[in-house]
């Protein structure tokens, strides 16, 4: 049992996501994206896909990645 340190829900199927060393506990995915997914540098929705890295940005699309580039 752990407890999802989004919405603090203690849940017996809850999981963990270690992202860049770090643990986190979360009880659904929504939880884990709204904690975790990295924002689109253009429209600054959750990149929940793969997502376009450009440099150091990431974007949701190819359509928000050729924006920042003008
Ligand atoms: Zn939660
Ligand atoms: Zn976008």
């Amino acid at each position: 049992m752990a407890a999802c340190e989004v919405c603090g829900n203690d849940y017996d199927k809850a999981f963990t996501v270690t992202l860049e060393g770090a643990k986190h506990t979360f009880d659904s995915f929504e939880c884990a994206i709204h904690a975790l997914a990295p924002l689109c540098s253009h429209c600054g929705c959750r990149i929940v896909g793969h997502g376009v890295e450009r440099g150091a940005a990431m974007f949701c699309c190819e359509h928000c990645a050729e924006h920042a580039d003008r």
